[in-house]
C-alpha cells in the first residue's frame, strides 16, 4: 500500500472497496460491547469504515467486525441500524448548526441570506426540501458557486437549528458549512441501495487501480 492511499483511503466493511475517509463512517466497539457510529471519528480504540449506503449497512457481519475491531461486537438488525445511523446524523447536523448559530455563523432568511451571498460570507446554502420549485431553484442559481443542501422540510430545518421553521440559512463559517453538508450527504446516503448510486460519494476504485489490494488491515486505521 503506497503512503498516499493510506492517508487518503479506507476500506468499507461492506463493499471491501476504498473511498476517501470523508465519505465513510467510522465504527467501535463501545463499553457495553455494541457497535457505535463514531460520526466524528475522535473515539479512542480500534475502528472500522463503512459506506453510510443501505447496501454497505445492511452487508455488515458482526464476525468481520469483530475480527476487526478484535473484540466480539453487538451489532443491531439492518433496519435498525440505519435508524440508529440517520438519527445520529440528525444529531450532528442539529449540533453543528446550533454552534453555527452560537457564533452567529448561521444566517437565517431571504434577506440575510441574499447578503450573505453577495458579500461572498456564504459558505453553504441550506434549503427547505418543502419550498416551491421555482423558489427552489431560484436560490440556487443566486447561489453561484456555493455549495446548495436541500436538506429536509422547513419545519424540520427550523427543530435541527433549535428555532423556527426557515426556509432558507446560509452557513458562514467554512468549517462548519463543510461537516454540516458531509452529514447531510451521509444522511441522504442511507436511503440509496447501493453505495454506486450516491451522487455524493465518488466513484470507487480509483485507489485500487494503483496497485493497492485493500486488505483486513487498513479497515482499522484512524
Ligand atoms: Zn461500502
Amino acid at each position: 500500500v503506497s503512503p498516499l492511499a493510506r492517508e487518503t483511503g479506507r476500506t468499507c466493511l461492506g463493499c471491501r472497496r476504498q473511498r476517501p475517509r470523508a465519505e465513510l463512517v467510522r465504527i467501535v466497539r463501545g463499553p457495553d460491547g455494541a457497535a457505535v457510529f463514531d460520526l466524528e471519528a475522535r473515539l479512542p480504540g480500534r475502528g472500522a469504515w463503512v459506506c453510510p449506503a443501505a447496501a454497505c449497512l445492511d452487508r455488515l457481519a458482526a464476525g468481520a467486525l469483530a475480527h476487526v475491531l478484535r473484540a466480539p461486537v453487538l451489532l443491531p438488525e439492518p433496519a435498525a441500524r440505519r435508524a440508529t445511523l440517520g438519527a445520529a446524523l440528525e444529531r450532528r447536523v442539529g449540533n453543528l448548526l446550533g454552534m453555527a448559530r452560537r457564533v452567529r455563523a448561521l444566517v437565517v432568511g431571504q434577506t440575510g441570506v441574499r447578503a450573505a451571498l453577495r458579500d461572498g460570507r456564504a459558505a453553504l446554502l441550506l434549503l427547505a426540501s418543502d419550498l416551491p420549485p421555482d423558489t427552489l431553484a431560484s436560490w440556487r442559481e443566486q447561489a453561484g458557486g456555493v455549495p446548495v443542501r436541500a436538506a429536509c422540510g422547513s419545519d424540520a430545518l427550523g427543530a435541527l437549528a433549535g428555532r423556527e421553521a426557515f426556509g432558507c440559512a446560509a452557513l458562514c463559517s467554512p468549517g462548519l458549512a463543510g461537516a454540516i453538508a458531509a452529514a447531510l450527504d451521509q444522511r441522504e446516503a442511507i436511503s440509496h441501495g447501493s453505495c454506486d448510486n450516491v451522487p455524493s460519494m465518488k466513484r470507487a476504485g480509483r485507489v485500487e487501480r494503483r496497485g493497492c489490494a485493500p486488505g483486513r488491515g487498513e479497515a482499522t486505521e484512524r
